[in-house]
């Protein structure tokens, strides 16, 4: 049972080019500690709020909640025919070892005031989805956008609403997302998006993010209405790195601006039919 488990755990980090999740091998080290420590076969982080896992029903278990900043964010189980004397103990001291872990992978991954990705983990994902790419695999594609007039967004609502216009956008985009797709914060008000999708999909995507930014409804604010401009760039042989798809959604979107905002360029043109939904 402990194998079907851990076979379930590789199979989803090979699913996922980024694999932004508690069962990736950043876990590994503790994991090996745990297991040479307590005499555990199987080792698992279930963070709240994630999918529930599946636990092997043949096996004992203990387990040590992990807590950050005096909250709880998740449990840590070992699972084992028969744990070594002590396990519980020495269980409860790599939970407080792997909080502290996730909590610096946290602020390295995840912006903290949107929870989109931040820049850095967001280029180490599209470098890994271009890879992904080169090696024949899934089409790539780039969209980066950036908010309409947003210093005005400031000057007349104030910083905070500013701030609650992002997350707005972050979430009702992430929202409109797959699980596969990934949002990062490329700074300020501009954000990226990796597209598993060729250019015409992309470009219709693209167009619908669009029209839910427009859309966005921003809570416990007066009506604050706000557009994005954005653009999008494919994998191809001309653009068949990150840096050079990086340079042309970032052209694409400098057009988007100058030829009016609220509107998506790209490469290829978005079907008729888009447009006039
Ligand atoms: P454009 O349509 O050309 O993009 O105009 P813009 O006003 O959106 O662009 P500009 O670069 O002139 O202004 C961006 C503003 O975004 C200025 C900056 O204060 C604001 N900003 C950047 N980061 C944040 C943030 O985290 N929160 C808030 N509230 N504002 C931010
Ligand atoms: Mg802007
Ligand atoms: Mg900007």
């Amino acid at each position: 049972m402990a194998n079907d488990l851990s076979s379930q755990a590789l199979s989803v980090t090979e699913a996922s080019f980024a694999a932004p999740d508690p069962m990736n091998e950043q876990y590994d080290t503790i994991f090996y500690l745990i297991r040479q420590t307590t005499g555990a076969s199987h080792v698992a982080i279930q963070f709240d709020g994630a999918p529930m896992q599946a636990v092997p029903v043949d096996l004992a278990c203990i387990q040590a909640p992990l807590v950050h900043q005096g909250r709880r964010i998740g449990v840590l189980r070992a699972y084992a025919k028969e744990f070594e004397s002590g396990a519980a103990h020495m269980l409860a001291g790599f939970a407080v070892l792997a909080a502290e872990h996730h909590a610096l992978w946290s602020v390295a991954h995840c912006d903290m005031l949107t929870r989109a990705m931040t820049r850095r983990a967001f280029m180490a994902d599209l470098g890994r989805a271009v890879a992904t790419w080169q090696r024949g695999g899934v089409p790539c594609s780039l969209v980066v956008f950036d908010l309409d007039h947003f210093k005005k967004i400031n000057d007349t609502y104030g910083h905070a609403a500013g701030d609650a216009v992002l997350r707005a956008v972050a979430h009702v985009v992430q929202s409109e997302l797959r699980p596969c797709d990934r949002l990062g914060r490329l700074g300020g008000e501009e954000f990226g998006v990796i597209l598993l999708a060729d250019a015409e999909s992309a470009m219709e995507i693209a167009e619908r993010l669009r029209a839910v930014i427009e859309g966005t409804i921003v809570r416990d604010y007066p009506v604050i209405e706000f557009t994005a401009s954005l653009g999008v760039a494919t994998c191809t042989a001309l653009t068949d790195t990150r840096e050079t798809l990086m340079s042309t959604a970032d052209e694409y979107l400098y057009q988007a601006k100058e030829a009016g905002r609220n509107r998506v360029l790209g490469a290829v043109s978005i079907p008729e039919f888009e447009l006039f939904d």
